[in-house]
Parts: structure tokens; sequence; C-alpha cells
């Protein structure tokens, strides 16, 4: 399968499937065969591992973007902690939305190869799901499941994408998993032209401010959860 730009940035979902036996589950046919395959094992081991998301399409990465931008939809630190953004420039405002959020079109979430995972059994009933650091550390409630990836999930072909010890650039996910050999094809198709033609061509708030940070968002920022 040879992908385009339009795969890459979430605005042609013809290279995936759905899996019916996940809610909203849609991923490339590897990916999906390999994730089958993952769950399987694990649940053999006592664990339901659950896909929380996996493809998002560029509207809605917009969607959320523009909320986060514009200050109607929470920014967090790298400490968890709430960031008004009313009071920060066009350029800090977009790197502490980076830190936890991609740029519309470049989400790795666009590809059909990277789900955010949980695990049903490990979760007490009508538990609300936070996706932070916390429930996926070696005290949280996730801790066994970050264990069981940690030992296996490279069999599967499954990486994490979001580890940045040093908590600089970007947030440590440890729920974000991605399928390597497809995600790998994605990867080589972002380029700083593709990158300052969908902050051109979209509706995104900050465009000023983004047109001009290309070359930081090529080498920094650009592929997020
Ligand atoms: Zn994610």
């Amino acid at each position: 399968m040879k992908y385009t730009l339009l795969h890459l940035t979430g605005r042609d979902p013809s290279h995936l499937i759905d899996l019916p036996e996940f809610k909203n589950c849609r991923l490339t046919s590897d990916c999906a065969s390999s994730f089958r395959k993952m769950h399987e094992d694990a649940q053999n081991d006592g664990l339901n591992i659950i896909p929380v998301s996996s493809f998002r399409n560029f509207e809605r990465q917009l969607d959320i973007w523009n909320d986060k931008y514009l200050g109607d939809r929470p920014v967090y630190d790298n400490f968890n902690r709430p960031v008004n953004v009313n009071t920060l420039t066009g350029v800090e405002t977009v790197y502490a939305i980076l830190y936890w959020s991609a740029l519309p079109g470049f989400s790795r979430h666009h590809w059909g190869t990277d789900i955010d995972i949980a695990a049903s059994n490990l979760m007490p009933e009508n538990y609300e799901l936070k996706l932070n650091s916390e429930e996926y550390s070696p005290n949280g409630i996730f801790a066994p499941l970050t264990e069981w990836l940690d030992k296996n999930m490279q069999k599967y072909g499954f990486f994490r994408p979001f580890v940045d010890e040093a908590h600089v650039r970007v947030g440590t996910e440890l729920w974000h998993i991605s399928y390597r050999p497809d995600a790998e094809k994605f990867e080589k198709l972002i380029t700083k032209d593709a990158i300052a033609s969908i902050i051109r061509d979209s509706n995104i708030a900050g465009k000023a401010c983004l047109i001009n940070m290309v070359d930081e968002l090529y080498d920094d920022y650009i592929i997020h959860g």
C-alpha cells in the first residue's frame, strides 16, 4: 500500500479497517492483526487490553487544537497543572499545547498505527479513565499493563513513541503505543512542505504564528498523540 499526504494527515481513512470487537477501533490491516494477536496473548496472561483511542481524523484534531488555542479546552503543563493560555504569547501557547497534543495533520493518531490502551480488568466499576502518568506508573492501577507491555509489546511490533524522561518537549505517554512497521512509512512522509501547506490551507487557530514556526515544528514537536 502506498500512503499519500491525505492518509498521513487524517483526511483519507480508506486504508483502515474497523475492529468490530472493540469500540471505535480503526487500524491499518497489519496493525489490526498484530493488535489482535497481542490482545489474545495478554488475555491468556490475565489482562484484557482495550483500545481507548485509535484513528482520529483531521477535523477532530483541528477542533481539539482550536479549542485549546482559544482557551475553550484545558491545556496542561508537564506536571499536569492547568495553563492559562490567555496570559501567553502565541508562540508560548503553541508550545504549551504541543506538550500533550499534536498539530492537526501531524498526530500519530491520523495513521491507524497508534493506539491509546488501558486494561478493562484493572479498572474498578464506573472508573473514569484519566490517561495520566499516575495511572500507568508502578503504583498506578495500570502498573501490571505497563509491565506486561515493557516485556512483550516489541514481539508484536509495538513501541511507545512518547517517552521523554527529561519531560522537556513532550509528555511521556505510557498508554500510547505505535505499530512500528507501518508508522515508519508515515514518518517518512512528514516534510517541512507538508507542514507549511497544512498550516496555510486549514482553518487553524494561531496560523500567523505557526507559519513562522515550520522549522521548529519539524525538528522538535511535530509528531504527537
Ligand atoms: Zn495517544
